[in-house]
């Protein structure tokens, strides 16, 4: 899937085109997601022994056909399926054992080879037809034998019993049945626009059982054939091309009957009924629509150009064709995750699919460049080659991951995707740096914990990893690795050792031991080195946020590339490492002589060095190191701090050494891990004096950067925004001043748009803003029908500070104006800012009921990671005692590394908060 932000990051979205840049709220969540560990931790792993094996499917039995016809009733939100499932018996069985939830079975028949004319062999193509026509009961043999069903609903599973027994090898299902159209965004679900209802799918991870029963594990691949029997005038959609539509069965409606799928899990099936309209395109040979309902189908060309480009990129990186006869990518107004890559039929959240080709803001379009190029890789990486269960899903996200920023970088080279990545990988490092985190492979048995494994974890680190080990090895060994890997599993499964043994026998190099030791140990291992030359002195442990760490024996198999020099390999137990001599920089002298651990910011480690070294490096930091190891080596600084080595005060000499950096990300981390200081250590009485502070350096920088001109640089926008927010919330008159009339302009549709700091105009504004304000924005979150813009909006409402207006976007987030998918992104940033975090706690509490009712698969779990903001001993006593009281299903790990967050939260304060004061003394603060 594409997470629109995978569980445990708190802040979603990648920047928004009305407000809310980049980094955001301070990056307050961003950065504090990871904080971990003083003391109480609940009990992960152990807890979930015993009861998981039970949730999978016996065995025994493999589907290898599945005919479905299904006929929706959008109006009565329910839906009728007549299936067939051609199965392998290992053996002769009374039994069979497969998935179902929230489904009603009318009969189930069955009959084994030879019995009556259930094989598809005999069946073939007709059998689907002549169902769906209402004749089914013509192709039932005589001597089926009918099967008793029985129900376990806590498993999601339904067994068939047989009075007598059904032999070893073929055997055919059939299944008539009922189901609900859920608004539960999960299975087949009710999607509404105001004009009308559609029935679409979401399946992964375990929600097939709910659409069809199934042998819903990603092992048990097979083929599909699925019909549609839907209204007159309306669309359908499904994973390949349509072979046949006729009309009826009765008056009113048309059958569409779709191509047979390859070899595919269920969780990869797809089909949509409604009145989509789409645009269309064809790379290489392969005809390719982007779909939306009809009012969105202007905004539908970007993700075209991006697709038709990834398509013919993707040709060629993978040497395998793309794999299907038909692409469609279909934005759909209720969806829970940003995107799923149905194979041939990837469905999106609109925000992630649909901007304006012209006007949308550069933030939308990387999103949706991005999304696209992330799905479009699972087509290959998850749909063609499919890990065999779900604690290897890594294989699927970590990859989809890595190549998203590849594709999209190479798409556009200017939007400095590279950078987003580092921003990225630093918020992965501090969430992997808790005493909570996972391996990458971990077990997953129950859909709760499979639904747990969508984090940090599976996209960030193993994306991060995959990275690591490409720059090592080399782009273009790499490709030749996952090319083999791709050929020996096509339309079929494959586990972690397929994919690095591979990779180590195509490159030459010990992949295996580097991927193994990132993939089955938790955590981030640092790297100290404490000068240069051969055999230099080195050492690797494991890295904790907490300063309370306890000893671990974790080591890894590291790649610690030298900047202007060749990789090393630092194997466990090393104690030495040929470290290049420090990059002699000319004639100077040897403090500005320096090593730099981490060329390019590939590597998944943090560095530390003697303090003479860092010297240098600080030194040289604004014009020897490029802006994502600039990232870094804030990152690290950043972390180390926060682990105890180092004080806040050396860490923001830092920050203002690098305060003339010209790029914004830059400027974006030290401006971001400034303000979670403000957050999360100042008092209010020392974040007015290190609001001076801020006032004080970076008010020379932003007005350095003089008027917005029409064509200004995305880069230099970009920083002038970025200082633009932080003078703000800082106080800066002028600033604030600024603010006030262009948001002025912009509500009052003045086409104040166009200039660069809009949108952290509106932010800034709105924190003190009035009912009025309020109104204009939840007019425009109403009936915008730009997706970014009412996304924007809507997230405006969780800016405003004043009591009355936070109480009236909570009763909001609850009731039925709003989507269920955007529900909990309210509450959510209300419970992360610190300050409505306290009003928005007590209204969870006290709303318990309405919001579960409005919850998603997801969702519950999303406000268990928001309260993980806190930052005090009573709070974290209240959220587990909440928790406690009201389970949230699919958060048990989230909701250890909530009580973890606020745990070391606490003891940084502090730890860091005299020395905050003493800094704030010595640089004269006020
Ligand atoms: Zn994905």
């Amino acid at each position: 899937m594409g997470s629109i932000c995978p569980m445990g990051s708190a802040v979603c979205g990648r920047g928004f085109s009305l407000v809310g840049v980049a980094w955001g709220d301070w990056g307050e969540m961003k950065i504090w997601q990871g904080l971990a560990i003083a003391g109480l931790v609940v009990g992960i792993g152990g807890v979930a022994a015993g009861r998981v094996e039970a949730q999978r499917l016996p065995g025994g039995v493999r589907p290898e056909h599945y005919s479905l016809s299904i006929t929706p009733d959008l109006k009565a939100a329910t839906f009728v399926g007549s299936e067939t499932i051609d199965v392998v018996l290992d053996a002769p069985a009374t039994t069979i054992t497969l998935n179902a939830a929230e489904i009603e079975f009318a009969s189930v028949k069955a009959w084994g080879k030879g019995q009556g004319t259930g094989n598809r062999e005999q069946l073939g193509q007709n059998s689907i037809n002549t169902e769906i026509l209402g004749s089914a009961q013509n192709d039932e043999p005589r001597d089926g034998v009918t099967a008793v069903v029985s129900l376990d609903p806590a498993k999601e599973q339904a067994t068939f019993t047989f009075a007598q027994p059904l032999a070893a090898g073929r055997a055919t299902l059939k299944i008539e049945y009922k189901g609900i159209l859920n608004d539960k965004l999960r299975g087949f679900y009710l999607s509404k626009t105001k004009l009308r209802r559609y029935g679409v799918t979401q399946f992964e991870a375990t929600d097939a059982r709910r659409a069809f029963p199934c042998f819903d594990e990603p092992a048990l691949k097979a083929t599909f054939d699925v019909a549609l029997v839907v209204d007159a005038g309306d669309t359908a959609i499904s994973n390949t091309k349509i072979v046949s539509d006729r009309l009826g069965p009765g008056a009113g409606k048309h059958t569409v009957v779709f191509a047979t799928t390859p070899q595919m899990s269920t969780y990869l099936v797809a089909w949509l009924a409604g009145d989509f309209k789409c645009s269309e395109g064809k790379a290489d040979g392969i005809p390719i629509r982007v779909c939306a309902t009809p009012d969105k189908a202007g905004l539908t060309r970007f993700a075209l150009g991006s697709a038709k480009q990834t398509l013919r990129d993707y040709d060629r990186y993978f040497g395998i064709k793309y794999p299907m006869a038909k692409l469609d990518l279909v934005a759909v107004p209720d969806f829970e995750a940003g995107a799923m890559e149905n194979f041939g039929c990837i469905t999106f959240r609109e925000t992630e699919l649909l901007v304006d080709k012209k006007y949308g803001a550069l933030s939308a379009k990387k999103e949706v460049a991005e999304t696209v190029a992330h799905e479009m890789a699972h087509q290959w990486f998850g749909d063609l080659v499919t890990p065999e269960w779900w604690d290897n899903l890594w294989l699927n996200e970590g990859f989809a991951t890595w190549m998203e920023t590849k594709e999209a970088a190479k798409e556009h080279p200017k939007w400095r995707f590279e950078q987003d990545a580092a921003v990225e990988k630093e918020r992965t490092m501090d969430a992997d740096a808790g005493r909570t985190t996972r391996a990458i492979r971990a077990q997953a048995e129950t859909p709760d914990e499979i639904n747990e494994m969508f984090d940090d974890i599976a996209y960030g680190k193993a994306g991060a990893v995959i990275g690591m080990v490409e720059n090592w090895v080399g782009e273009e060994t790499f490709r030749k690795g996952v090319q083999a890997y791709l050929a020996e599993h096509a339309y079929a499964n494959a586990t972690a050792e397929d994919f690095w043994n591979t990779q180590a026998r195509v490159s030459g190099q010990p992949v295996d031991k580097v991927m193994e030791s990132f993939v089955e140990q938790p955590g981030v291992p640092a790297v100290t080195l404490t000068s240069g030359g051969a055999g230099a002195p080195v050492t690797q442990r494991r890295f904790f946020l907490s300063g309370a760490a306890p000893n671990t024996k974790e080591a890894w198999t590291i790649p610690v590339c030298f900047k202007g020099a060749s990789c090393r390999l630092l194997t466990p137990g090393a104690t030495t490492l040929d470290v290049p001599v420090p990059v002699p920089l000319g004639m100077v002298s040897p403090e500005l002589q320096f090593v730099y651990a981490d060329a390019g910011d590939k590597g998944y480690y943090r560095t530390d060095y003697s303090a003479g070294q860092l010297k240098a490096i600080v030194a040289n930091a604004e014009t020897a190191l490029t802006p994502p190891e600039r990232i870094g080596l804030l990152g690290d600084r950043w972390a180390l701090m926060r682990a105890g080595e180092g004080s806040v005060g050396e860490f923001l000499d830092l920050a203002l050494a690098l305060k003339q950096s010209s790029n914004a990300t830059v400027m974006e981390s030290a401006l971001g891990k400034i303000g979670a200081i403000e957050t999360r250590i100042a008092t209010d009485d020392d974040r007015k004096r290190l609001d001076g502070v801020i006032q004080r350096e970076f008010g020379g920088v932003y007005a350095g950067l003089g008027k917005s001109t029409r064509h200004e640089a995305d880069d230099r926008a970009e920083l002038r925004e970025t200082l633009f927010e932080a003078l703000g919330r800082a106080g800066d008159p002028a600033v604030l001043a600024e603010a006030a009339s262009q948001t002025k302009a912009l509500l009052a549709g003045q086409s104040a748009t166009a200039d660069a700091v809009a949108d952290a105009a509106v932010a800034l504004v709105a924190a003190k803003g009035d009912a009025a304000m309020y109104e204009k924005m939840l007019r425009l979150a109403q009936t915008s029908t730009d997706p970014d813009l009412k996304e924007d909006a809507l997230h405006t409402l969780t800016r405003f500070q004043s009591p009355g207006l936070v109480e009236r976007t909570l009763e909001y987030a609850v009731s039925d104006a709003v989507r269920s998918q955007d529900s909990w992104t309210l509450i959510v940033r209300l419970l992360e800012r610190r300050e409505t975090q306290d009003q928005a706690w007590a209204f969870v509490q006290q709303h318990w009921p309405e919001i579960e009712r409005n919850s998603t698969v997801s969702s519950g779990a999303r406000i268990v990671a928001a309260a993980g903001a806190f930052c005090t001993v009573e709070q974290r006593d209240e959220v587990i005692g909440f928790f406690q009281a009201h389970p949230v299903e699919s958060s048990e790990r989230t909701l250890a590394k909530s009580i973890d967050n606020i745990n070391d939260c606490a003891a940084l304060r502090t730890a860091q908060e005299p020395k905050l004061r003493q800094w704030l003394d010595a640089h004269g603060a006020q």
